[in-house]
């Protein structure tokens, strides 16, 4: 008989499968607590369930996250993990502490469909979607590693390739921060890959997320970042509102058309309709549109005008990204001063617009262990998250 993962369930999937073992919803509840608040792996742990059921549920269900390939963590607390996710496929993690909250960015699927210019998850094209387990197995992951750094009280550490569980006493407590805190309080779905074109099993995923019997974080800190994939963002606005950035990068049809190639089925007037509507229901009152800045390309003071007229009407901030350049890409990156000009029009205009902080660029020379590409997809994973916050 196939077992069902468990870390597959959101707490709908997980109260319908108890249903079917004759199980009350309330088991749900208490496995959903084992499993993302205590970091657990065996029923056996599972202490508060019936032993009859303890014993039956391995016959019919395991709990298997993705396989951790490696792990790395730099000396200003950074950390990243690597997660195989089947033969020469790896998807990466990475948390970023800061003194008021702590940032994990995670993926949604192996390599992306959607081709943009400047980007190197697109140049290796599509190669599948992430199941619920292996999206929220990097929360999973990433909480119980951080949650054991708290509990042994040392700085990050480069730990073991397979670390061990959580040893001793620390293993089955509730996976807090030493002040009993979140060690984890936002989570940014801009890793690898479109979640919007995983739908279901990111919304499952961010479910748990969200759910105060998993990771319960709020709304407003879980901010999925997408291309502009318009129907999904309606779909995303019913079913499982959180904040939204939404990938802009060129202020005309034209431009957008072949930096994003996505625009030419949904294009500008289409895509700030959805941002307006999504402003009414979602959990923040603003959009955040990301903007590549790539020299010579969309970084004049004429995109910026452009920039402001399109966006006049969709409450909005911005995050201006420095590209961040791999090889064959074909573009450079914007200098200091067209990206400081760029941003200084926007904020004459009252807009909010931020820049990336230069902490990137030294998490760059602490990050040299993982290999070629992998290690620039890293870089710009942490260099998006900081222009989220
Ligand atoms: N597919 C989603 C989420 C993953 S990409 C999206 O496109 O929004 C997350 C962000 O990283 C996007 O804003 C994307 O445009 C940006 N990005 C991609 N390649 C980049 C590069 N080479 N340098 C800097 N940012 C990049
Ligand atoms: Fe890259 Fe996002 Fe474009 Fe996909 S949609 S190619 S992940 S920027």
């Amino acid at each position: 008989m196939n077992r069902v993962n468990l870390l597959d369930f959101d707490q709908a999937g997980l109260v319908a499968f108890f249903a079917s073992l004759g199980e009350k919803p309330f088991r749900a509840r208490q496995v959903l607590h084992w499993l993302h608040q205590y970091g657990a792996d065996d029923f056996e742990a599972m202490t508060d369930l019936a032993k009859s059921l303890r014993a039956k549920l391995p016959q019919v269900a395991e709990i298997r996250p993705p396989v951790l390939g490696h792990e790395q963590a730099s000396s200003d607390g950074t950390r990243k993990w690597l997660l195989e996710v089947g033969p020469n496929n790896r998807v990466e993690t990475v948390f970023i502490p800061e003194t008021d909250r702590g940032t994990l960015c995670v993926s949604t699927q192996v390599g992306c469909a959607l081709d943009c210019a400047f980007c190197s998850t697109g140049k290796q094209g599509f190669n599948r979607n992430l199941t619920v387990a292996e999206i929220v197995g990097q929360l999973w992951w990433a909480n119980r590693a951080l949650a054991h750094q708290a509990t042994a009280g040392t700085l990050a550490q480069p730990s073991p390739p397979a670390p061990q569980p959580l040893a001793g006493e620390g293993r089955f407590k509730p996976l807090r921060g030493e002040d009993g805190g979140h060690i984890i309080s936002n989570v940014v779905l801009m890793g690898m890959g479109e979640p919007l074109l995983n739908f279901d099993n990111t919304v499952a995923a961010v479910s748990l997320m969200l759910d105060d019997h998993a990771y319960g974080l709020s709304r407003r800190r879980v901010t999925i970042s997408t291309s502009g994939i318009v129907p999904a963002m309606d779909r995303l606005r019913e079913r499982m509102p959180v904040a939204l950035a939404v990938s802009l990068h060129a202020p005309t049809d034209a431009l957008r058309d072949r930096l994003v190639p996505i625009n030419r089925k949904y294009p500008l007037k289409e895509l700030m309709a959805a941002c307006r509507r999504y402003v009414q229901d979602g959990p923040r009152d603003f959009i955040t549109f990301e903007y590549i800045m790539l020299d010579g390309v969309n970084d004049q003071p004429e995109h910026a005008e452009q920039l402001l007229e399109l966006t006049r009407h969709v409450p909005c901030k911005f995050n201006l990204i420095p590209f961040n350049p791999f090889p064959m890409a074909g573009f450079r990156r914007s200098p200091a001063d067209a990206v400081r000009r760029f941003a200084s029009r926007l904020m004459a205009e009252g807009k909010i617009a931020t820049t990336r902080k230069t902490r990137g660029d030294d998490i760059d020379a602490a990050c040299g262990q993982l290999a070629g590409q992998v290690e620039d997809k890293s870089r710009r994973v942490i260099r998006r998250m900081e222009m989220l916050q």
